[in-house]
């Protein structure tokens, strides 16, 4: 009748000495593999060469068609003008009526591309931008017109607008002031650029 709780204790024993050298031995196994952690936000993250990241619009080119919103899936785009626009194939500018509103809600947005391939002018483009912090849901609408009038093309979260920021984060801000992304005929004239996103946009 002794026996028994003898050979369970050592048992038990046995089984906790077991199961936390299977334990060690994953953890061990880790502490030599290649790290993967990113030290973000001193290094930058690693993205693919087509991520789909916040949107960037050139307001100069859009036409105010509404084919991107009507293939937004959930309807997070909202597109307002004066009266029809029409590209200037010569000039790659669209005139006409003027954009009142181009606005995109991210907190809806799943980032399915969807509205970028019907874009008739090309205007409309995932961009590489990958965080846009917030206080509050109303700001994660991203009024595109309003920063057009600041020569802007896409938004800039709250680390973007910080005096110190790592390196990498002050060359992706730098890309995007110099419109880096936009190729067209506009491409190196940045400043008659700024002239024609501001001249597309009623006050
Ligand atoms: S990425 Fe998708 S969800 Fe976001 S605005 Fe474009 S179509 Fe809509
Ligand atoms: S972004 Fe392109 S698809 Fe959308 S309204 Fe402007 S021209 Fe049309």
């Amino acid at each position: 009748m002794q026996e028994r709780p003898v050979r369970d204790y050592f048992r038990n024993i046995w089984l906790t000495v077991y199961t936390i050298l299977v334990g060690m031995r994953i953890s061990l196994k880790y502490c030599f593999a290649k790290t993967v952690t990113l030290q973000y936000p001193d290094v930058a993250p690693a993205l693919m060469p087509r991520y789909r990241g916040f949107h960037f619009y050139e307001a100069e080119k859009c036409i105010a068609c509404d084919l991107c919103a009507k293939a937004c899936p959930i309807d997070c785009i909202y597109i307002e003008k004066t009266g029809p626009r029409k590209l200037d194939k010569a000039t790659g500018i669209a005139g006409g009526g003027l954009m009142t509103r181009y606005a995109i809600d991210y907190s809806k947005c799943m980032f399915c591309a969807l509205c970028i391939d019907p874009c008739p002018t090309e205007c409309i483009h995932m961009g590489n931008l990958h965080d846009h912090s917030g206080y509050t849901r109303e700001s994660m609408i991203v009024e595109f017109t309003e920063l057009a009038k600041q020569g802007l093309q896409t938004p800039q979260p709250l680390w973007m607008q910080k005096e110190k920021m790592p390196a990498w984060a002050a060359e992706r801000k730098q890309e995007w002031v110099d419109f880096k992304h936009s190729k067209d005929k506009l491409t190196g004239q940045d400043d008659a650029r700024r002239d024609e996103m501001v001249k597309a946009i009623a006050d």
